[in-house]
């Protein structure tokens, strides 16, 4: 398992906050992105990151409702 002090130096690359291990992953605790850890070793990319599902997305914001 990934050290708690080495965890603490890391961080999303988009945020710049610190990231939550969740399942063998990294998950920021800001955007949500999940972070790959491979072979113990983190892979903190933008492009390897996965977005979360329910989104949250910068740009939309919440889903209007309709009637
Ligand atoms: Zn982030």
């Amino acid at each position: 398992m990934l050290d708690p002090e080495f965890l603490k130096r890391l961080a999303c690359p988009e945020c710049k906050v610190v990231l939550r291990p969740e399942e063998g992953k990294l998950v920021c605790t800001r955007c949500g992105r999940r972070f790959p850890v491979r072979d113990g070793i983190p892979v903190l990319l933008l492009e390897e990151a996965e977005l979360p599902a329910g989104g949250t997305q910068p740009a939309g914001g919440r889903r209007p409702e309709r009637c």
